[in-house]
């Protein structure tokens, strides 16, 4: 073999082996790093009791790593999707807990908010190198001096992590506009009332975060405001025109590869400038499309907006009436929604079904913490005690009731210390808890010693959320809302309203 020809096998053979060695040991690629956090409040800027450092930490201190992986069902679902991709790695940062009273607290204090906004950009910050980040939002905080703290939050992150996508997941019962689509990447919203899909829309924001991360997707976005502000006993999805306008959403989805349409119906007991209903359309780089939709979408809620804002329910004495009148025909169980009590210790329908001589009826709950200490102090189970319940945690709660009872509970139940359940009337019974429960099924009875047969009549502090136990299981025979006074009524001409905009349907009509 000539010398040459030698030379040359021996560059192929280097070559090949080059070759091999490279396909064998492919360069280590860095992992897609995605911060999660949360940050959630629907606040009822009408109601008493601000929101505080004390009420954030009620439960205790923010949560940090894997607690914060696995702490709502938005970011279970965004950590289910995101770990079935290999090299992805989550890191959970700073993120306060669900605050004190829920959606009954009113103003979260200008601290409390930037206590938990820095320390939520401080942790992206601290985490490292970051690809994206996914903010688990409610979308209705309203924070004293911030007037509109979902678009302030993810400002203040984004200084922190700079260029890299910033997805965000709302509520449906958020106020928002487009200073949020203009500070994040992209905005998700959960399409049901009673919400089922917020795990869905955590694993979108995933696979999306993914794509636009990997360049295979590039989000633009389009928001409206429609100009319509609707109370959120209204807001039923399994109800029109709640249902036909998430239906819509669903089909531009559908026809259109890609793209992502929510809808916010918002949260009405919030004095604050973005609320009402909101569009956001989240498309791949085809703004037209995205424009399109929202502008579509935005102007199907304006034709349907009377029968969106415009129903009538009940007042106390007809609802109440109407709920005896239902037991007495045998639709039994009749489940009455108290919807406009946003404290839970409204007393107005307790007092007229006592008054029409209702039998067999359970108020679940009544938000007393005063008469359980009361009770406390002065009786143990089996006693017969004497106390005035609910009726002055707000200005609309009516009056105090007094109740000649039986004690025939009093003890710890699921994240209280003590429940009372007094015995009293005609074998009726009022479920007392030291804050507002929105009670959604039926286990809360059996552990409480209530046997669910023996109700003719369940009083709940529920607009929507209860469909999931009472409702879409045949559970009640007959459902009766109530528009009793309260911090969150059907009517919204009457609320004092300062800060919001001056044209939205029905508020302007005169
Ligand atoms: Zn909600």
């Amino acid at each position: 073999m000539h010398s040459s020809r030698l030379l040359l096998v021996a560059v192929i053979c280097l070559l090949l082996t080059a070759a091999c060695t490279t396909a064998q040991a492919p360069a280590e690629k860095p992992p897609i790093r995605i911060g999660v956090a949360t940050f959630s409040h629907e606040t009822c800027t009408f109601c008493p009791d601000p929101t505080g450092v004390a009420e954030w930490e009620f439960y205790g201190p923010p949560m940090q790593g894997d607690e914060v992986l696995e702490s709502d069902s938005y970011i279970q679902g965004f950590v289910d999707r995101a770990r079935e991709y290999s090299g992805v790695e989550l890191v959970g940062v700073y993120s306060p807990r669900d605050a004190k009273g829920g959606s009954s607290g009113s103003w979260v204090t200008t601290e409390a908010f930037d206590k938990y906004s820095n320390g939520i950009a401080e942790g992206m910050k601290q985490a490292g190198r970051l690809d994206g980040v996914y903010l688990a939002l409610h979308g209705a905080m309203a924070v004293t001096g911030v007037p509109k703290p979902e678009a302030e939050l993810v400002r203040r992150v984004r200084k922190a992590v700079g260029e890299i996508p910033i997805f965000v997941t709302l509520d449906l019962h958020a106020n928002e506009d487009q200073e949020l689509s203009e500070a994040a990447n992209a905005v998700f919203i959960i399409k049901r009332y009673p919400h089922y899909d917020s795990y869905e829309q955590g694993e979108r924001a995933a696979r999306i975060m993914i794509r636009t991360v990997r360049g295979t997707y590039r989000p633009v976005m389009a928001t409206r405001k429609p100009g319509v502000i609707t109370p959120s006993v209204f807001q039923d999805t399994a109800m029109s025109p709640a249902m036909e306008i998430m239906e819509r959403a669903r089909i531009w989805e559908h026809r259109a590869k890609d793209s992502f349409v929510s809808v916010a119906f918002g949260f009405a007991y919030a004095d604050v400038p973005d609320v009402g209903a909101t569009v956001m359309v989240v498309t791949n780089n085809d703004q037209k499309l995205a424009d399109e939709i929202a502008q579509d979408m935005s102007d199907y809620i304006w034709r349907l907006r009377e029968q969106f804002a415009g129903k009538k329910l009940p007042k106390t004495r007809e609802g109440v009436a109407q709920a005896i009148a239902a037991a007495n025909t045998d639709r039994k169980p009749v489940v009455v929604a108290d919807h406009s009590d946003r404290t839970g210790n409204s007393s107005w329908i307790l007092e007229e079904l006592i008054r029409q001589g209702a039998k067999n009826f359970c108020i679940t709950t009544l938000a007393d913490a005063k008469a359980i200490e009361e009770i406390k102090a002065k009786a143990k189970v089996g006693d017969q005690i004497s106390v005035h319940v609910g009726g002055y945690a707000d200005q609309y709660a009516g009056k105090p009731v007094k109740i000649d009872g039986k004690v025939e509970f009093l003890g710890k139940y699921g994240r209280y210390d003590t429940v009372a359940v007094l015995l009293f009337g005609n074998n009726n019974r009022i479920i007392l808890t030291p804050l507002l429960d929105q009670v959604t099924d039926t286990d809360i009875f059996e552990p409480l010693g209530i046997k669910l047969s023996d109700l003719d009549i369940i009083v709940l502090k529920s607009r929507v959320h209860f469909r999931r136990g009472y409702v879409e299981n045949g559970f009640a025979k007959e459902i009766v809302w109530i528009d009793a006074p309260g911090l969150g009524p059907a009517d919204l001409t009457g609320i004092p309203y300062q800060n919001i905009p001056k044209d939205l349907y029905p508020l302007n009509v005169k």
